[in-house]
């Protein structure tokens, strides 16, 4: 572990000598709309320096990646912190495979400028929006049993602490505490170097079918082994699962232009939210139009793409969504339960539900804690009856010990979340020692680490 203070600037402070953007009464509202906040002061720092001083001056701050979390994970009104400005790519290591970002890029950024020197990253959630920082204090997951959450890729990371020390962790050498801060909710100060492990760049062939409900449940424990990428969508209210695979292959990419212009944008963004517009003119109208929408997967797609562009879908329409993490040995029957519950329940659903895979790992706050993990979301482009069905899916998800995507809407307690992670207390521990007056907390991190109710 290195450890070293940062100096913040000495003459007067910069809010009269240096450029730090600082903004006054910022208005702060998040991707999907659902939360909001006014900070006193909302900063775009350039340095570690200005990062340091900004932490010395304020006894509450929260920082923003791309604001893509559906909860109120970055809300504050006092002082809110926004990397954009520090996200530059500071080295690439072709030999060792590494490359060295300020925390800020986003995974786009990261992604066209990997491409561009022959690399990649091996395994990426739906889309890029996101900055490297917020994806990987939250959790973010993409698919395939062989691979780990996004931060599985993260070999060192920096973050500077509430009192201005810059702590710098490597994977193999700090294991104890590199495991603690990998997901961290922006509780333990702010990331602000990450050197991540790169690949070089590769191609995915892309074989997407349907299979029916009952028929994919059955299978799909043995189907994850035999893909590198699996993933399954459900159009509610049909009794079919669109299947994705994605395997690595050493075949040039063959999608054609037209293709991608018809069925990722014309298609799934356009004509997809007509379709969404005139469900919610009346909401029995959704299974009709999800049947007509699963016909659009009738034939099988077969194709091969950049990596990047398979693993990222096109930005979807405004919805609300719930994501919880769930034993792999519950697959089955959790598929089983949730058909039943949309199926014979009150709910109306016009927006895809998601079940995903990932590898077992190590890290302290993460979803997948010790046990390899199946993923199901609950997502709906409906405000009414949301509440309801994200407590319905919940009830769900507590039986089968779920545990919830911290980016994403859930309203557990402090107590059931200490019960399912078995590393909860040694993050606490370390969150007071590094931030004993709790600069870094807002109402979301008090939510879940003191109200027992
Ligand atoms: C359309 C859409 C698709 C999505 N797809 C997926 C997916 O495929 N898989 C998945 O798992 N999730 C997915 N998500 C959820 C998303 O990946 C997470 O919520 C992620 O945390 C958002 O990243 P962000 O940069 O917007 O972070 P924000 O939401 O802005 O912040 C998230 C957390 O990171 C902290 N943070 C940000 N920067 C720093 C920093 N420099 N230092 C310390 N803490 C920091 C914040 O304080 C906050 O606690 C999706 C979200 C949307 C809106």
């Amino acid at each position: 572990m290195i450890v070293c203070p940062i100096n913040p600037p000495t003459s007067g402070g910069f809010f009269l000598f240096a450029p730090v953007k600082v903004t006054r009464n910022y208005q702060f509202v998040n991707w999907s709309r659902n939360h909001s906040c006014r900070p006193g002061y909302y900063y775009q720092p350039g340095t570690e320096n200005e990062i340091a001083d900004i932490l010395a001056r304020h006894s509450r701050i929260r920082l923003v990646g791309s604001g893509h979390s559906w909860n109120d994970i970055c809300l504050t009104d006092e002082a809110m912190v926004n990397l954009d400005r520090y996200n530059r790519i500071l080295h690439i290591d072709k030999t060792n495979g590494t490359v060295t970002v300020q925390a800020g890029i986003k995974l786009w950024q990261l992604n066209e400028a990997l491409d561009r020197e022959g690399l990649a990253l091996a395994n990426l959630g739906s889309i890029a929006r996101q900055s490297i920082a917020g994806a990987i204090s939250t959790g973010t997951h993409g698919t395939g049993i062989g691979y780990k959450i996004l931060g599985s890729q993260i070999l060192q990371l920096s973050i500077i602490l509430p009192d201005g020390t810059k702590v710098t962790l490597h994977h193999e050498k700090d294991r104890e505490l590199f495991d603690l801060c990998i997901v961290n909710l922006g509780a333990l100060g702010v990331i602000s170097e990450v050197t991540l492990r790169v690949v070089p760049a590769f191609s995915l062939r892309d074989h997407t079918f349907v299979m029916h409900y009952e028929e994919a449940a059955r299978y799909i424990s043995e189907m994850i082994y035999e893909h590198d990428h699996i993933k399954m969508w459900w159009l509610p209210h049909t009794e079919y699962l669109v299947v994705y695979t994605y395997n690595r292959t050493d075949e040039p990419p063959n999608d054609s232009r037209f293709r991608q212009w018809f069925f990722d944008e014309l298609l799934s963004v356009h004509f997809y939210r007509i379709l969404r517009y005139i469900g919610n003119l009346h909401r029995p109208w959704r299974k009709p139009i999800n049947r007509l929408l699963l016909k659009s997967f009738s034939r099988p797609l077969r194709r091969i793409e950049k990596s990047y562009n398979v693993f990222n879908v096109p930005e979807p329409p405004l919805h609300r969504e719930t994501e919880w993490a769930f034993d792999l040995s519950h697959t089955h029957r959790l598929l089983l339960e949730y058909k039943d519950l949309i199926d014979n329940g009150p709910h109306h659903l016009n927006f895809i539900q998601e079940i995903r895979f990932t590898q077992a790992d190590t890290y302290a706050l993460s979803p997948c804690y010790n046990r390899h993990t199946v993923w199901l979301g609950a997502y709906n482009a409906d405000n009414r009856g949301w509440q309801k069905l994200l407590g319905d899916f919940q009830q769900l998800a507590l039986k089968h010990d779920g545990r919830p995507h911290w980016g994403k809407e859930f309203t557990v307690n402090s107590s059931y979340l200490q019960a399912h992670y078995p590393r909860w207390d040694d993050f606490k521990k370390l969150m007071l020692q590094w931030d004993p007056a709790g600069k870094m907390q807002n109402e979301y991190i008090k939510k879940i680490f003191y109200l027992t109710t």
